[in-house]
């Protein structure tokens, strides 16, 4: 039997995930870079001019223009809440991996937080990749999980299907123009998940 090539492509273990985002200080780094690739840029004026305040837990910009401070996570998912990051990333990891969804419950279990805080932490993330998928509208060849379909001409889309079929019995045609997008499961990209989703 043919290999899935979907179901089968590599994704980030948890050990690794726990290698790249196992501290705070390593979340705050990704995080900042997902917000400011270029660097800190404030949000009023544009200035990159700026100093470091220890106010709070996390890093707080101050502009050196306009004195306006920022925190890090100020106008992003997780402000306002005072989980630390490796609890919110490891969240987005778990609910990125589950392959058919993750109950508030088993999140309580597996962050060993309260019930209440699972549950609004899943609701923010769930919110967070909603608005998200709403921004984009898919062409051409698209993939989800281990179903494929594509745009192709009529007159080529039945070798299309034949395709699918021989991928995966279990596959599922997906309109050409289809609004629907999701990343597969085993596939955990911070930079391009979430993170754009959660900085407002
Ligand atoms: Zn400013």
């Amino acid at each position: 039997m043919a290999m899935n090539r979907i179901q089968f492509q590599p994704g980030l273990s948890l050990p690794a995930f726990l290698g790249q985002f196992g501290t705070e200080a390593q979340c705050e780094a990704a995080l900042e870079q997902a917000r400011w690739p270029e660097g800190f840029r404030c949000p009023r004026c544009g200035q990159a001019d700026h100093c470091l305040l220890h106010v709070g837990v996390h890093k707080t910009f101050q502009c050196g223009g306009c004195r306006l401070q920022t925190s890090l996570i100020a106008g992003t998912l997780f402000h306002s809440t005072h989980l630390a990051l490796t609890v919110w990333f490891l969240a987005i990891y778990l609910v990125g991996q589950a392959k058919t969804g993750l109950s508030a419950l088993a999140l309580k279990r597996q962050l060993g937080v309260s019930y209440l805080t699972a549950w609004l932490v899943q609701q923010k993330l769930m919110q967070a990749m909603a608005e998200r998928d709403a921004r984009y509208r898919l062409d051409g060849r698209v993939q989800v999980d281990d179903a494929r379909s594509s745009s192709l001409p009529s007159s080529t889309r039945a070798t299309s299907r034949t395709r699918v079929g021989a991928l995966s019995r279990n596959a599922t045609t997906i309109s050409p123009n289809s609004a629907t997008e999701r990343t597969s499961p085993m596939v955990f990209r911070p930079n391009s998940a979430i993170f754009p989703a959660v900085c407002i």
